[in-house]
């Protein structure tokens, strides 16, 4: 992959998002870290980071339920790095429960963050790669975004419309150089998967190492989480000119889950 471009990977302080940073700063892209958390660990993250790979590493505490911060976001990646090569919209959350129970304000907070601040990351850094001719973008859905679960009524919403909109936007820019893909996780064992199986081993009444066998990877046939480093690794495929005829894609990455 060329060197020296610049990336905005949004919900990078944790999990799937800090790997794809990690992976595309390791690779010699300049990345725009993205999330919340305790202020002095992300500086030190995002010092360690710069240290270890000797490109630059930014951070922004945008709110990606925020559009206005979203767009201060763009134009602060596009001041550090002279553009923004490479957008991977990542920051997500997740709330259970049955629809009929389902809070509003649950419902539009991971509509907003996990949906919304795609489109408007997407608006923003679109002009800048058109007029470049070159570009990438990575949309983190999920598996969820291609088959449901129950009592996940917003995040499979929100998922499903992250493909959708990654297809809309594709065919959109076809003719450029940019190409728009989503990439389609099973389970992946981060602080928001955690978070599930200390849910479900209660509501379940089952210690936690069952939990993971027969209610999380349950609908993983191979039974094992995805690694963080495929997933690195994928964005890192996309990102390159061998990845330069797929668009439009919503890549499952999850062990089998919808070969089903
Ligand atoms: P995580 O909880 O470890 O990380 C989420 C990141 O998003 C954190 O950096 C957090 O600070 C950030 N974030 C949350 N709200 C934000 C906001 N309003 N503004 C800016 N940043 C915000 O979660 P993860 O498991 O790494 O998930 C990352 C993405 O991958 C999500 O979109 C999630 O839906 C998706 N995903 C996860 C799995 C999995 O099994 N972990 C599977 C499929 C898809």
């Amino acid at each position: 992959m060329q060197t020296g471009l610049g990336a905005i990977v949004t919900g990078s302080t944790s999990g799937i998002g800090l790997a794809i940073a990690q992976a595309l700063a390791r690779a010699g892209t300049n990345v725009m870290l993205n999330g919340f958390g305790d202020r002095e660990a992300i500086e030190v993250l995002r010092r360690e980071l710069a240290a270890e790979t000797g490109v630059q590493v930014a951070y922004s505490a945008a709110d990606m339920s925020k559009p206005a911060e979203i767009a201060q976001l763009v134009v602060d990646a596009e001041a550090a790095f002279g553009g923004v090569d490479i957008l991977v919209n990542n920051a997500g959350v997740q709330f259970v429960a049955p629809v009929d129970e389902f809070p509003d304000a649950k419902w539009e907070q991971i509509i907003g963050i996990n949906l919304s601040s795609n489109f408007h990351a997407i608006k923003a850094v679109l002009p800048g790669m058109k007029r470049r001719n070159r570009g990438r973008i990575v949309n983190i859905a999920s598996a969820h975004g291609l088959v449901a679960s129950p009592f996940k009524s917003a995040y499979v919403a929100a998922k499903h419309g992250v493909v959708g909109l990654t297809k809309a936007v594709a065919l959109e820019v076809a003719e450029t150089a940019i190409t728009v893909n989503a990439i389609c996780p099973g389970y992946v064992r981060t602080p928001l998967v955690e978070g599930q199986i200390r849910d479900q081993a209660k509501v379940h009444d089952m210690p936690e190492d069952r939990v993971v066998r027969e209610v999380i990877l349950a609908s993983q046939p191979n039974k094992r989480f995805v690694e963080l480093e495929q997933l690195g690794a994928l964005v890192l495929f996309l990102c390159s000119d061998a990845a330069g005829s797929i668009t439009g894609a919503a890549l499952p990455i999850e062990g089998g889950w919808t070969a089903r």
